[in-house]
């Protein structure tokens, strides 16, 4: 999960593709982590305390303390202890299945491993391995639910595989690996099973060529939806360059767009907002740690509305001169769907909310083909636009026509309207 190496697992779709990026990225690497990152750190110790305790490696006192911690934390929500159950419980189901087969099957968790033999200076942390048989199973817990994140192919997941072969082979007659990601916000596992011969031959043609230019911050800058989570993406050339082709398009002389040039330009625009909103805050960022100066932009405070200092304060002071709590206070609300949640967890929300949930129609959208949903029928959405309409008005707008037409040969009144 956590990786300090330059030239780290968890962004080896980049150095791999780019190779300058990981010594690019390397002033920002030290920064403070997000909450997203933060709350991924406390479930992935959660998971790594129960599994521990589950396998006897510590004892009941030491997982209360460890989980009070956690719970104490202000990213910590009931739902995150669910998701890890569930996890935990899914990682027992692996394993449980391995021993059937091999009895000595080991369930290793939390490990480092070393990867210089590949990588200069390359190491990472493997969330869970299970060792059985001649197969090596390789799963990681993605607590994020932004993006989804697949195990097909996934170079950090492939990175851990290498390392975890390397320490292990000697021991055991490894001849696969299968990965997992395991993303429980998402409701999402997916899987890959590689033979050795094929991550070996990987390692060898790719990974240690390309590495060995990553670490000298070598090679060649190479752009695509790798940069999305590079940290210098606000300030990189190449991705610049990469994104302003779309204002090079060469427009056919017409006055208007074709169809095809609207597709084209609506296929980059995410990648082209991500990057504009990249340029944005590494500006900002910039400049107010660095000090940089970009021409023609200051950093000013951003606007802030007036708050209550405390609202019992004011409550109490209004209600000592007359006014009822029903003056001052509004209706109670329900949290929204995603807190309620969080509060309730997933098995309760499922029992005593979802039933009582509706789905309001959304608004059109333009989505890419290969979106899942189905299309939306403009003929259709007409005839039920036409059905709304509302009569009354319609009639209104008429009997307006007919006077104003009747007007026209009396005197005028247009200005009654
Ligand atoms: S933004 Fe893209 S092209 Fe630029 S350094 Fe990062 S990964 Fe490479």
């Amino acid at each position: 999960m956590s990786d300090h190496a330059i030239l780290s697992p968890s962004a080896s779709s980049r150095w791999l593709v780019c190779t300058p990026s990981a010594r690019m990225e390397e002033p920002y690497r030290d920064e403070k982590p997000g909450d997203a990152a933060e709350e991924g750190t406390l479930a992935h110790l959660l998971a790594d305390t129960f599994i521990k305790y589950r396998l006897k490696r510590i004892s009941k006192l030491d997982m209360d303390v460890i989980v009070k911690g956690v719970e104490a934390h202000r990213l910590y929500m009931p739902a995150m202890r669910k998701h890890v159950d569930d996890y935990v419980a899914y990682i027992f189901e692996q394993y449980n299945t391995a021993l059937v087969h091999t009895n000595d099957a080991q369930l290793i968790t939390e490990e480092k491993t070393d990867l210089r033999a590949y990588v200069p200076d390359g190491d990472g942390t493997v969330d869970v391995k299970i060792i059985a048989d001649t197969t090596l199973r390789i799963i990681d817990l993605k607590f994020g639910k932004g993006v989804p994140v697949s195990a097909v192919e996934n170079k950090q997941l492939m990175l851990y595989a290498l390392g975890s072969y390397l320490e292990y082979n000697f021991m055991y007659d490894i001849q696969n690996v299968h990965m997992t990601i395991y993303q429980p916000r998402l409701d999402s596992v997916t899987n890959y099973i590689i033979p050795v011969a094929d991550l070996l031959e990987w390692a060898e043609s790719v990974v240690k060529p390309r590495a060995k230019l990553a670490f000298k911050g070598q090679g060649d800058f190479v752009a695509g939806d790798h940069c999305n989570f590079c940290k210098v993406k606000g300030t990189c050339r190449a991705v610049a360059e990469y994104n302003l082709e779309l204002a090079k398009f060469e427009f056919a002389a017409a006055h208007q767009l074709t169809d095809l040039e609207i597709s084209d330009i609506l296929s980059r625009a995410e990648q082209f907002k991500s990057w504009l909103k990249g340029v944005e805050d590494q500006a900002l960022h910039d400049a107010v740690n660095k000090g940089r100066k970009v021409p023609g932009y200051k950093v000013v405070m951003g606007k802030s509305n007036r708050k209550y200092s405390s609202e019992d304060k004011v409550a109490a002071a209004l209600l000592s001169i007359g006014y009822t709590e029903s003056d001052i206070y509004k209706p109670k609300a329900l949290l929204g769907l995603q807190d309620l949640e969080g509060k309730t967890g997933k098995d309760e929300f499922a029992k005593f909310v979802a039933p009582l949930l509706i789905k309001p129609q959304g608004q059109p959208t333009l989505a890419p083909l290969t979106d899942e949903r189905p299309e939306y029928s403009t003929k259709g959405a007409a005839q039920a636009d036409f059905a709304n309409v509302d009569l009354s008005e319609h009639l209104a707008a008429e009997q307006v026509k007919t006077i104003r037409q009747k007007s026209k040969k009396d005197t005028d009144v247009s200005n009654l309207f």
